[in-house]
C-alpha cells in the first residue's frame, strides 16, 4: 500500500476528528471510505450502545462509516466500555476473496477503529451536555434553548407571523394548596400540555422556573391559545378537576418586524406581562408602543425621583376654588409639579407610577410640608389666607400614624387647623373602608375639613357617603352635564346630586369647569362652588399670591 497516502489520509481524520468545532460529517465519511479502500475493508460499522446489557440485546445505534456492498468476514473489531458504561463497537469486514491484512496494515486499521470509537464517545459525550445545556429537570426546554431557537429562527426567516408569550399560571399557589403539591404538579404539566398541543406543530415552550413558561406559535394559533390560557378545567385525581388559566403577556412580530435579537423579544413580552400582572382587568395583554412609553416613564420615575425629592424639585402649584354667588376665592387646592431639568412634568405622568409603591407618601408629606410653610409664610405677612386642600393618597392608609403625622407637621408650623382640607378619594375594599372611616373622624375632631375627591368615578355611592363625616363632596368633572342631546335630563340627575350632599351636611365643589355655560349650569342646580379653567388653572406660588391679594374675579 502507498505510506505516504495512508498517512495523509489517517492524519487528516485525526485533524477532523480532534476539530474544536463541529464535525465535518460528509469530510470524515470520504476519508474513511478513502482509508477503507487503501486497507481493502469492504465495510465499517460502529454500533453505539448506552449500556452492555442493551448491547446484549442488540438495542443500538448503529453508523456505518463505508460499505462497498461485499462484507464477508470480520476482520478487526474495537470495543470500548466508557466511564459512565456507554458501549462503542467498531467493525470492520473484508470481501470474500480479498489479500488478507498485513501485521502493519493490521496496525493502521486498529488505529483507525480506536479514532473512531473515541471520537464517536466525544460527540455523544457533548450531545449530553448540550442537553443538559438545554433542558431542565423536569424535562422542559429553558430560556437559553429559548434564545437559540429564536436566533436560529431569524437567521432561516422563519420569525414572521409568529407570537410570543411570557406566561404564569394564575395563583397557582392556591392550585398547590388545594390540590396538594404532586398533583399540582401533574396539574402543571397537563395544562402545559395543553397550551403545547394548542400551539400546534413547529412551537416553542421553555420554562423560566417554576410556573412561569415562554412560548412562541404561529400567530395563526393565536385564538386556540388565548382560549386555553383564558381558562380550561384540568383534571387532576380519577373524577376530580380544576379551573387553570394563566396571566399572559403577548407580543406578535409583524411582516416588518426585524427582531435584532432574542431579547428583543423577551422585553416585550415581559413589558405585556408585568402590565397584565399590574392591571387586575386583564390576564391577557398585548405589547403596544404606549405599553412601552408608560415603561420608560416608569424607569425614568425611579431613576429620577429620589434626586427629584432631595433637590426639591416638586413644586406646590395652587388652583383656586370660587364661590361662584360673590365670585371670591373661598380655598385652593394644592396640586404637584416636578419641575425636572427646566421640564414640567404633569402629575399624570408621575403620581401612579409612585402609587404603585410606598413613595407617594413621601411626596404626600412633602407637599403638606411645603404648603404649611407657605401658610405660615402668608399669616406671618399678615396677607389674606384661605384653606388649603391636600391630597392624600390612599395608599397611606394603611399607616397606623398616618392622622398623628399629618398633624406634627400642621401644628409643627402652627397653622390654625380649619385652613387644612384634607382630599381622599373614595375606597373599595372592607379594610380601607374602616381606615378611611377612622381617619376621617380623628380630622373631624382636630377641625381638620375633609373631601371625598372626584366623586362620581368610580363606585362612589352616596350611601358610602354617608357612613363617613365627611365636610365637602368633590364632583368629578366626568359627572358634569355634557351631553347636548340630553342636557335636561343630566342637570336634573345633577342638581339631584348637589341636594342629596346638601341634604347630608355636605358643601358641594365642581372640579373642571371650564367655560361659562358649565358656570352657569352650576348655578342652576345649586353647586356654589367650583374650580376650574373657567377661573383659573394651578399655577405657582407667587402667582397664587397675587390672586390672594385680588381676593376676586
Ligand atoms: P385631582 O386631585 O382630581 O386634581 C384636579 C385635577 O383637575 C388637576 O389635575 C387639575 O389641574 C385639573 N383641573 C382643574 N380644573 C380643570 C379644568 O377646568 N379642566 C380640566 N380638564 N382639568 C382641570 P392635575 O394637577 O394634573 O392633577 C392630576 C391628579 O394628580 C390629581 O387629580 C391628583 O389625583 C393627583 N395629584 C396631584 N398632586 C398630588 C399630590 O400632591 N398628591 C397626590 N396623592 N396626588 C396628587
Ligand atoms: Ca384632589
Ligand atoms: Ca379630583
Amino acid at each position: 500500500m502507498d505510506c505516504r497516502a495512508y498517512h495523509d489520509a489517517f492524519e487528516h481524520l485525526v485533524s477532523l476528528m480532534t476539530a474544536l468545532d463541529e464535525f465535518d460529517i460528509p469530510d470524515i465519511l470520504s476519508t474513511l471510505a478513502e482509508l477503507c479502500k487503501m486497507l481493502r475493508i469492504s465495510k465499517g460499522i460502529t454500533y453505539f450502545y448506552d449500556n452492555p446489557e442493551k448491547e446484549q440485546h442488540c438495542m443500538g445505534e448503529s453508523f456505518v462509516c463505508y460499505d462497498s456492498g461485499e462484507p464477508h468476514v470480520i476482520v478487526s473489531q474495537v470495543r470500548q466500555v466508557t466511564p459512565i458504561g456507554n458501549v462503542i463497537v467498531s467493525n470492520a469486514y473484508q470481501a470474500a476473496g480479498a489479500d488478507a491484512l498485513t501485521e502493519q496494515e493490521r496496525y493502521r486499521l486498529e488505529m483507525v477503529q480506536r479514532m473512531i470509537v473515541t471520537n464517536l464517545n466525544r460527540s455523544r459525550q457533548s450531545r449530553i451536555v448540550e442537553q443538559l445545556k438545554y433542558w431542565d429537570e423536569d424535562g422542559y426546554t429553558n430560556l437559553r434553548y429559548y434564545f437559540k431557537q429564536i436566533s436560529d429562527m431569524k437567521e432561516a426567516g422563519r420569525l414572521k407571523r409568529k407570537t410570543a408569550a411570557r406566561i404564569n399560571i394564575k395563583h397557582f399557589s392556591l392550585v398547590n394548596q388545594q390540590v396538594g403539591r404532586s398533583a399540582g404538579d401533574m396539574v402543571l404539566r397537563r395544562y402545559i400540555s395543553t397550551v403545547v398541543t394548542a400551539m400546534g406543530p413547529g412551537a416553542l415552550i421553555s420554562r423560566l422556573g417554576g410556573d412561569n413558561f415562554v412560548l412562541l406559535f404561529d400567530t395563526d394559533k393565536l385564538a386556540e391559545v388565548m382560549r386555553v390560557l383564558s381558562g380550561m378545567s384540568v383534571k387532576y385525581d380519577d373524577d376530580q378537576r380544576i379551573e387553570v388559566s394563566a396571566v399572559a403577556g403577548m407580543y406578535t412580530i409583524s411582516e416588518s418586524d426585524n427582531v435584532p435579537h432574542p431579547g428583543y423579544i423577551m422585553e416585550r413580552i415581559i413589558t405585556a406581562y408585568l402590565a397584565a400582572k399590574r392591571e387586575n382587568t386583564n390576564d391577557v395583554v398585548f405589547y403596544t408602543k404606549k405599553l412601552e412609553e408608560e415603561r420608560q416613564r416608569s424607569l425614568l420615575v425611579q431613576k429620577r425621583y429620589k434626586i427629584g425629592i432631595s433637590n426639591e424639585e416638586f413644586k406646590v402649584y395652587y388652583q383656586p376654588k370660587v364661590d361662584i354667588e360673590t365670585k371670591t376665592v373661598v380655598g385652593a387646592e394644592a396640586l404637584c409639579r416636578w419641575i425636572s431639568d427646566g421640564e414640567l412634568i404633569p402629575p399624570a405622568y408621575f403620581i401612579p407610577e409612585l402609587e404603585r409603591g410606598l413613595d407617594i407618601c413621601q411626596l404626600d408629606f412633602y407637599m403638606l410640608d411645603h404648603v404649611c410653610w407657605n401658610i405660615r409664610g402668608w399669616l406671618d405677612e399678615g396677607m389674606p389666607v384661605v384653606p388649603i386642600s391636600v391630597n392624600i393618597s390612599r395608599r397611606n392608609l394603611f399607616s397606623p400614624d398616618l392622622f398623628t403625622h399629618i398633624m406634627s407637621i400642621i401644628d409643627k408650623y402652627s397653622i390654625p387647623h380649619r385652613l387644612i382640607e384634607i382630599e381622599l378619594t373614595e375606597t373599595t375594599t372592607d379594610v380601607e373602608f374602616k381606615d378611611l372611616k377612622r381617619l376621617v373622624g380623628q380630622l373631624q375632631r382636630a377641625g381638620v375639613a375633609t373631601s371625598v375627591d372626584d366623586f362620581g368615578v368610580g363606585y362612589s355611592s352616596l350611601n358610602l357617603i354617608k357612613q363617613i363625616p365627611w365636610n365637602v363632596l368633590k364632583l368629578d368633572k366626568s359627572i358634569l352635564p355634557d351631553d347636548e342631546n340630553d342636557m335636561e335630563r343630566e342637570i336634573r340627575l345633577f342638581g339631584y346630586i348637589v341636594s342629596a350632599a346638601h341634604e347630608m351636611g355636605l358643601k358641594c365643589i365642581a372640579e373642571g369647569v371650564e367655560t361659562e355655560a358649565q358656570l352657569d349650569i352650576m348655578k342652576q342646580c345649586g353647586c356654589r362652588y367650583v374650580q376650574g379653567y373657567v377661573f383659573d388653572r394651578p399655577m405657582p406660588v407667587s402667582e397664587f399670591e397675587k390672586r390672594l391679594m385680588i381676593g376676586n374675579y
